[in-house]
């Protein structure tokens, strides 16, 4: 089903196959071989500076994009492009996007902003300014988005669509029934340890998703409970987040947290959790990281970060072109650690090379 053809003026596609290309773990690791933990790049990839919330999104970051894919390139990673509506509609980023498929070089999946992503029903007085969740839209609303973004997606890219991370990281069993609806294969909206209910989409909605309890590493989502480990056809492939805090302390400050939640608070500032995504002064906490899958024999680590945050001044964490060197010297360090233990692998490669049991649908 093509419901737009926004781009008939590109190139023709390129004949490719329906998902990137098929290589064992084995070619991946240049000897490794039976190096199998992989290290999953993902890029939210939607236009400039989200964090300031203007009513218009500007897409000039996709011209910074080809920098960051030559760097993973050089260190053999496959970065997995987790796309919105308004790059979908860049044709930069569109041509930059083909390629990567025709050369098998990385993957194309669907990233969703609900609050700009047709078809456009306005949730509050202001949706540029509140961002919505897709989970304060209706269940009819829900599927109607994501119907929308892949078919667009799977038209302009050629390729099915397999790999998702929902906007503003909410998440619930109405949409993820939706993306099994409509073939995805893999989910990475999970955040361990993350309470997002006091942040708002929608002022008057329930707030994001309660993740405290969420498995840490990959597992097939039952279709009962986002929550819990079932037998469905969707990977969920969490966000890696570290918690360093003692657990008798987690469960005893969230004991407190009816009468104030300081101790929490506390509790935090001491071991505030330790995310795989660049900020610019957490190169210690990343390499950390690696070190604390390698010991806990992880099947993979999972790295984020914004296709904003490769522009200076694509966001707030990176507003020069100094914090952008100082990001990429970062990443160049990371990576090198990086390669010595972990294969890189996109988003599908790593799903399918992990075993299904049996299905529950
Ligand atoms: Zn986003």
């Amino acid at each position: 089903m093509l419901w737009i053809r926004p781009f008939d003026n590109l190139p023709p596609l390129p004949s490719f196959p329906h998902r990137t290309r098929k290589v064992t773990t084995s070619t991946r690791c240049q000897g490794r071989v039976y190096v199998l933990r992989s290290f999953l790049i993902t890029i939210d990839t939607e236009g400039d500076d989200i964090w300031s919330r203007r009513s218009s999104a500007e897409t000039r970051n996709a011209s910074f994009l080809p920098r960051f894919q030559s760097l993973c390139e050089n260190f053999g990673l496959r970065p997995t492009y987790l796309v919105n509506f308004e790059m979908a509609t860049d044709r930069g980023f569109v041509e930059f996007g083909r390629d990567i498929i025709a050369r098998g070089a990385g993957e194309i999946g669907m990233h969703l902003h609900a609050w700009n992503s047709p078809p456009i029903h306005p949730l509050t007085s202001d949706d540029a300014r509140c961002q919505p969740f897709l989970i304060d839209h209706s269940d009819d609303e829900i599927r109607k988005k994501i119907e929308f973004h892949t078919y667009l997606l799977e038209d302009v890219f050629g390729v099915k669509m397999l790999s998702h991370r929902s906007g503003r990281w909410a998440l619930n069993g109405i949409y993820a029934d939706a993306l099994r609806e409509f073939g995805y294969r893999v989910d990475c909206s999970v955040t361990p340890h993350v309470d997002w209910r006091s942040t708002k989409g929608d002022p008057g909605g329930a707030g994001g998703t309660d993740y405290r309890e969420f498995p840490e590493q990959h597992y097939w989502m039952s279709t009962r409970n986002i929550a819990i480990p079932g037998m469905s056809s969707l990977l969920e492939i969490p966000m890696t987040i570290i918690n360093r805090s003692p657990a008798f302390l987690s469960k005893a400050t969230e004991v407190c947290k009816n009468i104030t939640d300081l101790p929490d608070r506390a509790r935090r500032y001491v071991w505030p959790l330790e995310w795989l995504r660049p900020t610019g002064t957490n190169l210690r906490s990343m390499l950390r990281i690696l070190d604390t899958a390698i010991l806990q024999d992880r099947p993979y680590v999972e790295f984020m970060t914004h296709s904003s945050e490769l522009m200076p001044g694509g966001s707030p964490y990176f507003p020069t072109i100094e914090s952008v060197e100082k990001l990429y010297r970062d990443l160049n360090e990371l990576f090198s650690q990086v390669t010595k233990h972990f294969c890189g692998s996109t988003l599908i490669e790593f799903h399918d090379r992990v075993l299904r049991p049996c299905s529950d649908n």
